[in-house]
């Protein structure tokens, strides 16, 4: 007997009938002889309708009200949820973040979790009952709901995880685990049965949208074994672990991509010392994330620095270049937008040279230009041109064999 936290993602409660199959599976669990926590988020997509309703009043909404908004769409599915598990006679009880003890930073839309006062949780469990918490929300210290990212509830269930010392966290979702890569992009995308914290914080960040990354740094952070699997297939998903025992042999694990990127060339800088701390620092004051960054020295004097953004933050990042103009003393400012950014990860790199070697190979045999590079020690981005993304991630997955991981038979399982 152990506790055990469920996480159910907005579709696999995304009508009643699916919040009836999701109290199955929690029921299961507690037959099987477990403390069982479930963590829920607002079924389908109820939290885009209310980012939707806001901005029929408003283009502008406060963080505050929008925070109060957004948190009671996990508060309709924990108060269903709770009574689908009544109806069935099993002792239940709902709980909003901060009945839960979630108590995050005073930030609102993307507060992080500070602590969790787990006792209301305990106590429950100790009295038998199913524990169903909302995700996504917390409170602060001045008492305000906060809410912690969109995809946050992942982070909920990680964090309530580590705090109960529980056995594990299965995060059930719509897809089976996770993949090489996006199935539906490359039919030949196989699941993994495993993949270790880092190489999951990789593609979390690199947009493999399946798991929250600040979900997975947790689950490292505490050595939360985490399990991604599906609410309806009844198969064995993909765990997230520390040390990774299966696919060993394989280099490059997972194959990330994200489009809608857009190149920054900033010309004729002064080639000062604190050039590149004032423009990034501009940028970063303005709430202005970049991506890869290239420096590159045009003579004794001058220096050209390009970057990458979202193409969606394009417009805001040309406004604070140009009002900055005096400050940065740049000469101008071109951009290419319709740009991909394509990643390989893989634990098998730190002690694997040549891997990048073997990516620009693969991409220049199909005839695609790299425009920009970054590496981490378990990771090369490239940016391409985004009609040739698809292209380059098949090639890429074909080349470093991830077809060939072997799909493990679906077996039938709690
Ligand atoms: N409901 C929130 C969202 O849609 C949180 C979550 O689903 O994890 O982003
Ligand atoms: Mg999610």
């Amino acid at each position: 007997m152990g506790i055990i936290v469920q996480k159910f993602g907005g579709t696999s409660v995304g009508s009643p009938d699916r919040i009836k199959n999701v109290a199955n599976r929690v029921i299961q669990e507690v037959e099987a002889g477990n403390q069982v926590v479930v963590v829920v988020s607002a079924m389908g997509k109820t939290t885009d309708q209310l980012v939707s309703l806001a901005n029929e009043i408003t283009s502008s909404p406060s963080k505050r009200e929008m925070d109060m908004l957004l948190s009671t769409g996990e508060q309709i599915t924990i108060a269903l949820l709770s009574m689908a598990l009544q109806e069935q006679r099993h002792e239940s009880v709902s709980y909003t973040g901060w009945q839960a003890g979630i108590e995050t930073e005073a930030i609102h839309s993307n507060a992080r979790i500070e602590n969790i006062e787990v006792s209301r949780v305990n106590e429950s469990l100790k009295e038998g009952k199913i524990v169903v918490v909302a995700g996504f929300q917390g409170i602060s210290s001045s008492g305000d709901i906060t809410t912690l990212g969109r995809g946050g509830s992942d982070t909920t269930a990680v964090a309530l995880a580590a705090a109960l010392n529980a056995d594990k966290c299965d995060i059930y979702t719509d897809v089976t685990g996770v993949y090489t890569t996006d199935p539906r992009v490359v039919p030949s995308a196989r699941k993994l049965h495993s993949v270790s914290y880092d190489e999951m914080l990789e593609l979390a960040n690199l947009g493999a949208g399946v798991l929250h990354p600040r979900a997975v740094e947790f689950a490292k952070n505490f050595e939360m074994p985490l399990e991604v699997r599906s609410s309806i297939e009844l198969e064995n998903g993909t765990v997230i672990e520390e040390e990774v025992s299966m696919e060993k042999n394989l280099v490059v694990r997972g194959i990330a991509f994200e489009d809608q990127i857009t190149r920054v060339t900033v010309s004729g800088l002064p080639n000062e010392l604190h050039t590149l701390s004032t423009i990034f620092g501009t940028l970063a004051k303005n709430g202005l994330n970049v991506d890869i960054i290239i420096q590159n020295q045009t003579d004794e004097n001058h220096t050209n620095i390009s970057f990458s953004v979202k193409t969606q933050d394009l417009r805001d990042t040309l406004a604070v270049l140009e009002n900055n103009k005096d400050l940065l003393k740049y000469e101008s400012i071109q951009h290419e937008d319709g740009l991909a950014k394509v990643s390989i990860v893989g634990s098998g790199m730190v002690s694997n040279p040549g891997v990048a070697a073997d990516m620009f190979q693969v991409l220049a045999q199909e005839n695609i230009e790299v425009k920009m590079v970054s590496t981490s020690e378990i990771k090369v981005s490239t940016v391409v041109d985004q009609a040739s993304m698809v292209c380059a991630v098949e090639a890429l997955h074909d080349s470093f064999n991830l077809a060939a991981v072997e799909e493990e038979k679906a077996k039938v399982r709690l």
